[in-house]
């Protein structure tokens, strides 16, 4: 009994840094500095999923370097 109640402690912990981890990623995907610089150096970018081009400043970038026209798209991507 014992060890059934540690092993769902042990899922209940990992989920919590997965969650964590997943809430990070995407905090550091939406930098707010971007908005200041896309006027400099903006460039094109195609989105991985559905090959639409847009502004550097307005894709999704995950930490591969690939860029996604929204939020959608790269976790579609990232699913497989
Ligand atoms: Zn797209």
């Amino acid at each position: 009994m014992r060890s059934i109640l540690f092993f769902g402690l042990v899922i209940l912990v990992f989920l919590t840094i997965l969650i964590f981890m997943q809430r990070l990623r995407r905090n550091s995907s939406v930098k707010p500095d971007q908005t200041e610089k896309n006027q400099s150096n903006d460039t094109i970018e195609r989105c991985e999923v559905c090959g639409t081009f847009s502004p550097s400043s307005e894709t999704v970038q995950d930490e591969f370097g690939h860029h996604f026209c929204n939020q959608k798209h790269l976790e579609e991507f990232n699913k497989d």
